[in-house]
C-alpha cells in the first residue's frame, strides 16, 4: 500500500509516488532568524520532521532541505534597534535555532541553505524572469508581473478579482498591478545590500525559497511544506516564480500544517501571545512536546494549554516506563519475523503484528498520528499484560523483543519515548559503580582481599566486570 498525502494543490488525498525512485526531495520553509522561535513554529518543524522520518521508516530515501531566512525586514529592524549588524542578529538566532531543534528531538536537515549565501542563484532566477517578460524593473526594485502567470492563485484557490480590489487600497505607483510582488528590493540607507544588474539591493522573501529549493532539489521536486499561513502569498508566489522560469511543474505535493492556537488565536510573534521553545523545554522534554503534537492530526488546529502538556507528560511517562520494562524483559532475545515462530506466545505475537498493520494503515493515510498513537498505547497495554503473566521461555522473550523492535520503529518517527530518561538512570548506576570500585581499592590497600574479591564476584554475577588498567580498576558491562 502506498502512502496517501493530502495535497493542498489538488485539495485531495493522493497516492505518493516519488519523481525519482531513488530519492524523495522534500523542502520545508524554515525560520526567519530574528528571534527565538515559538512553539507555533515548533509545530511546523516537528510535524515535518515526523513526516520525513515516516518516509524513511517506510523505506524511502529522503533529501530534506530547510532554508534559513537570514535577510529580512524583521532582522534589519531588530539589528537597528540593538545597534548591531543584521548578520550578527541572523547568526545569533540561527545558532539558537539549531540548539532549540535539538531540544525537540528534530533530526537535522540534509541542507540548511541561507539566503545570503545564494544571492547569485537568486539574481540568476530574477534575470530569467525578466528575460521571459514576467518580471519588470521599476526604480531599482524588481516586481513579478502577476497578470503574466495565468495559473496565479491556483494553490490557494483565491479569487483574483477580489484579491485585486483588496490590494488596491494600498496603491503603489511602481507596480503594474496591485498584486505584483517584489523580487528584488532597492537598498535603503543603512540596509545590507548586494550589487545587482538593477542596482544595489537585497532579495525578496519569496524568491529565496524558489531559488534555494530548485538549487538543492531540482526544477521539479516531490514535497514542499510549511504552515497554512504560508499558502498565500508565499507558496503561491513560489509557484509563480519557479514555474514561469522553468516552464515546468515546481513542487508536486504541497503539505501544510494547522496552527497552534492559544486562547483561540494563532500563536504569533506579532500578537505577542507566544511561548518560546527555549522556555518550554526548560519544563518539558522533547518526548512530551512531540507527543502533545502527535496526539492531533498535523492539519488540524491545536489549542495550547498547560493541562494538555501535563496530560502529554503523563502519557509519555507511561510509554517510557513501558519501553524500559519491555527492554528489560526482552533481554538479548531477537525479534520474531512472524507469529508462526512464536510457539505458545502465538496469540500475543499475532496481536503485535495486527497492531503494526493498523499503525501503518493509519500513518499511510495522510500521517494519522492520533490513530497511530492510540494503537501504540494498545500495544503497550497488551505487552504489560503479557510480561506480567510471566516471561520465562526463549519464545516468550522473543515475543517481547518483537514488541520492542516495533516500538523502536514507531518511535523512529514519533519521537515520543524519553530515551534520555533511561540515560539518567544509567548515569546514576555509573556513579554508584565508581564509588564501589573506589571502596574496593581501599579494601585492597588495607589487605582485605577476601572482601574485595567478594565484591568483584558479586558484581560479576550482576553482569559487571572489573578490569585492572594502568589508570586503576575499571568496570564494564558483561557482553
Ligand atoms: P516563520 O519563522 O514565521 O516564517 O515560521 C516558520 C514556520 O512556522 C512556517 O512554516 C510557519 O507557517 C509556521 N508557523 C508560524 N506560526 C505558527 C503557528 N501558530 N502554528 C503552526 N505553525 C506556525
Ligand atoms: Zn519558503
Amino acid at each position: 500500500m502506498a502512502i496517501k498525502i493530502y495535497n493542498t494543490y489538488s485539495r485531495q488525498k493522493e497516492e505518493y509516488t516519488p519523481l525519482h525512485p531513488d530519492v524523495t526531495g522534500f523542502y520545508t520553509c524554515g525560520p526567519t532568524v530574528y528571534d527565538y522561535f515559538h512553539i507555533g513554529n515548533a509545530r511546523a518543524f516537528i510535524v515535518f520532521d515526523m513526516i520525513r522520518r515516516y518516509f524513511i521508516y517506510r523505506g524511502y530515501r529522503v533529501r530534506y532541505v530547510m532554508n534559513l531566512t537570514d535577510i529580512d525586514d524583521k532582522i534589519i529592524k531588530r539589528a537597528n534597534e540593538q545597534g548591531v549588524d543584521s548578520a550578527e542578529i541572523a547568526e545569533k538566532y540561527a545558532a539558537a535555532f539549531f540548539e532549540d531543534i535539538q531540544k525537540l528531538g528534530i533530526r537535522p536537515a540534509d541542507v540548511y541553505p541561507r539566503a545570503t549565501d545564494h544571492i547569485e542563484e537568486i539574481q540568476a532566477l530574477i534575470a530569467k524572469l525578466i528575460e521571459k517578460g514576467v518580471a519588470y524593473e521599476s526604480g531599482g526594485d524588481v516586481f513579478y508581473d502577476v497578470a503574466k502567470f495565468p495559473a496565479y492563485a491556483s494553490l490557494s484557490g483565491k479569487n483574483l478579482d477580489q484579491l485585486q480590489s483588496g490590494a488596491r487600497i494600498a496603491v503603489d505607483e511602481r507596480k503594474h498591478n496591485p498584486l505584483d510582488f517584489v523580487l528584488w528590493k532597492a537598498a535603503k540607507p543603512g540596509e545590507p545590500k548586494w550589487p545587482s544588474p538593477w542596482g544595489e539591493g537585497r532579495p525578496g522573501w519569496h524568491i529565496e525559497c524558489s531559488a534555494m529549493s530548485m538549487r538543492y532539489l531540482g526544477e521539479t521536486f516531490d514535497i514542499h511544506a510549511g504552515g497554512q499561513d504560508l499558502i498565500f502569498p508565499h507558496h503561491e508566489n513560489e509557484i509563480a516564480q519557479s514555474s514561469a522560469a522553468t516552464g515546468k511543474e515546481f513542487a508536486r505535493y504541497w503539505l501544510h500544517n494547522g496552527f497552534l492556537d492559544i486562547r483561540g488565536e494563532k500563536m504569533s510573534k506579532s500578537l505577542g501571545n507566544f511561548i518560546t521553545v527555549r522556555e518550554l523545554t526548560k519544563q518539558y522534554s522533547a518526548a512530551v512536546v512531540r507527543l502533545f503534537f502527535m496526539q492531533k492530526h498535523y492539519r488540524s488546529p491545536v489549542d495550547f494549554t498547560e493541562e494538555g502538556l501535563q496530560a502529554a507528560r503523563a502519557s509519555s511517562r507511561r510509554l517510557t516506563e513501558a519501553w524500559r520494562k519491555i527492554t528489560a524483559a526482552a533481554g538479548d532475545a531477537l525479534p520474531l519475523a512472524s507469529a508462526d515462530e512464536a510457539g505458545a506466545a502465538k496469540a500475543f505475537v499475532e496481536t503485535v503484528f495486527r497492531l503494526q498493520r493498523d499503525i501503518q494503515t493509519a500513518m499511510d493515510d495522510d500521517f494519522n498520528t492520533p490513530a497511530a498513537v492510540g494503537k501504540l498505547f494498545d500495544l503497550v497495554r497488551e505487552a504489560n499484560r503479557f510480561i506480567d503473566s510471566g516471561v520465562s521461555s526463549e519464545e516468550e522473550r522473543r515475543a517481547v523483543a518483537t514488541v520492542l523492535a516495533h516500538m523502536e520503529g514507531y518511535d523512529s518517527f514519533l519521537g515520543v519515548i524519553d530515551h534520555s530518561a533511561g540515560d539518567v538512570d544509567s548515569e546514576r548506576v555509573g556513579k554508584v559503580l565508581d564509588t564501589i570500585l573506589h571502596l574496593r581499592s581501599q579494601l585492597r590497600q588495607e589487605k582485605n582481599f577476601a572482601l574485595a574479591d567478594r565484591i568483584r564476584d558479586e558484581l560479576a554475577a550482576s553482569g559487571v566486570i572489573i578490569e585492572d588498567s594502568p589508570e586503576g580498576p575499571k568496570w564494564r558491562w558483561k557482553n
